[in-house]
């Protein structure tokens, strides 16, 4: 009887600091390589732009060593090889797993395509609703981690700060774990729950809109109670004797406030409780909440005070609306000077309709924030400073899959980019725990070369497209998929 063969030994993946023994048929624990016969393999295809192309490719396969590349068909031009699926070659002593050469309106260009470990990053989150989701600096809850915090919020939206080194690195190993899973499924589009301390429980969920303790939110506010006030000055008058626009920031009272007055609005005599900041435009008439106007208000008619009997009379008409128009209510004052509701005139119907054609939909909008000042940067320079100078001077383009950056000024690479532009499923992760994040740096080929970039390892576009790596990369890929850009997005290249 013969010996059984030996076992195949495991192979080290090297791509994070976990440095993951894999058996053969295994994968690691991030589950992005795989030991297959003895090799390496990153398992997500390798993620190509095609410019022609209808949304919606496919992976498929390389082709086979032994097979020719008949790519011309479709000019490797109109191609763009991002970093999702490269392949990362952490910790960034050898070159970045593509470099790659391409010609662009007759430019010699370089682009320098990796997956980069990202430890310092999070997500930015901006949620379109007047409901107040809990109090500035309170923690938002993933499976009751705090992964971030609730920001400052801005015109129609409230925002949240996720993420982040110190919940990454800086709380328990289980907060460690829970921010990284639930940034990881915000980035890659999927819906995920969320809590906040004293305040709202949540489903958020990229270019989705967002779910507010159950009810799923329909529209952004037109704008503050003040400005709607304004906007819709001229077509409520002669309509109604008095407008209050209800909001927890900014409430706006027609008859005193100053698009009231240059339009000739008469007094009314109602008396609003709350603090005046100019005529006719009031903060803190409520607690902040999730009912009219993001006020905790069930009765508009609660941020009122007795009407003045010097000037209002009975039969003066009233209506309160909120800034989406998602509440209103209709009052006549009956003869003790006391607002009844009543039925709402048709003549004031077109109004509420016209404050809802002027709310956009609700949506939530997930932006990755990352620092790519660290040893990524070694994986494109020599020198890594001579990188974070040439984005600072625009010499090179920085994109994530293929999308466009907001590079924050000053020191470092610290970018954001709107991951509903991105490729589906962008990221990754790796246990330590830390975000996988598709970055690539677009510059000329000769500002690459002034910069020390590794001009030995740059490899053609289209052997890239061929699926040849370069001598750099200890892993094979498992295919590619090339799809279209995004309609929104400029070509990553640029010089279009
Ligand atoms: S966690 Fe993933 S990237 Fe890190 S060593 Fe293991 S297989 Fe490689």
């Amino acid at each position: 009887m013969r010996d059984a063969p030996p076992k195949p030994e495991k192979i080290r993946c090297d791509a994070c600091p976990v440095m993951c023994y894999i058996a053969d048929g295994r994968s690691g624990a991030c589950d992005r390589y795989a030991n297959e016969d003895g090799q390496l393999v990153r398992l997500d295809p390798l993620t190509i732009l095609e410019r022609r192309k209808e949304v919606g490719g496919g992976a498929v396969a390389f082709l086979g060593g032994d097979k020719e590349w008949n790519g011309d068909v479709i000019s490797a031009s109109n191609r763009f090889v991002t970093a999702v699926g490269a392949g990362t070659t952490y910790p960034d002593y050898k070159p970045a797993p593509f470099i790659v050469a391409s010609e662009v309106n007759g430019v010699d260009m370089i682009t320098v395509v990796t997956e980069g470990i990202f430890s310092y990053c999070g997500a930015k989150v901006k949620i379109d609703t007047d409901r107040h989701l809990g109090p500035e600096r309170s923690f938002v809850r993933a499976n009751g981690e705090p992964i971030g915090h609730v920001t400052t919020g801005e015109y129609g939206s409230q925002m949240l700060s996720l993420g982040g080194v110190h919940h990454l690195t800086g709380g328990t190993k289980k907060e460690g774990r829970v921010t990284c899973a639930a940034l990881l499924a915000l980035c890659n589009g999927e819906a995920v729950d969320l809590t906040i301390d004293d305040g709202s429980e949540l489903t958020v969920q990229a270019n989705k809109a967002p779910i507010i303790n159950g009810i799923t939110e329909k529209r952004m506010r037109v704008g503050c109670g003040s400005a709607t006030a304004g906007m819709f000055a001229s077509q409520w008058k002669g309509l109604v004797d008095e407008v209050v626009v209800v909001d927890d920031h900014i409430t706006g009272v027609m008859s005193e406030h100053q698009a009231g007055k240059v339009i000739g609005w008469a007094e009314t005599g109602i008396k609003v409780l709350g603090r005046r900041s100019t005529p006719g435009r009031y903060f803190q008439v409520a607690e902040p909440g999730t009912d009219w106007g993001g006020t905790n208000l069930q009765d508009p008619l609660a941020i009122l005070g007795d009407f003045n009997p010097k000037t209002a009379v009975a039969g003066l008409s009233l209506l309160m609306v909120s800034t989406t128009g998602e509440h209103f209510a209709y009052y006549e004052l009956d003869e003790n000077l006391v607002p009844v509701e009543k039925d709402i005139p048709d003549r004031l119907q077109p109004s509420i309709l016209r404050i809802e054609e002027n709310c956009e939909p609700a949506l939530c909008s997930v932006l990755f924030m990352g620092g790519a000042g660290g040893s990524l940067r070694a994986g494109v320079t020599e020198n890594p400073v001579k990188l974070t100078r040439s984005v600072q001077q625009a010499l090179t383009r920085v994109t994530c899959g293929g999308a466009p950056v907001f590079r924050w000024p000053g020191g470092g690479i610290t970018v954001m980019s709107d991951v509903s532009r991105m490729p589906d499923n962008s990221f990754g992760y790796v246990p330590t725990p830390a975000l996988v994040a598709p970055i690539e740096f677009t510059v000329s080929r000769a500002d690459y070369e002034a910069m020390g970039g590794h001009m030995y390892h740059v490899m053609s576009l289209k052997d890239a497209i061929k699926g040849i790596t370069g001598p750099q990369n200890d892993h094979v890929l498992k295919g590619q998929r090339e799809i279209a850009p995004n309609a929104d997005n400029p070509w990553p290249e640029g010089l279009t």
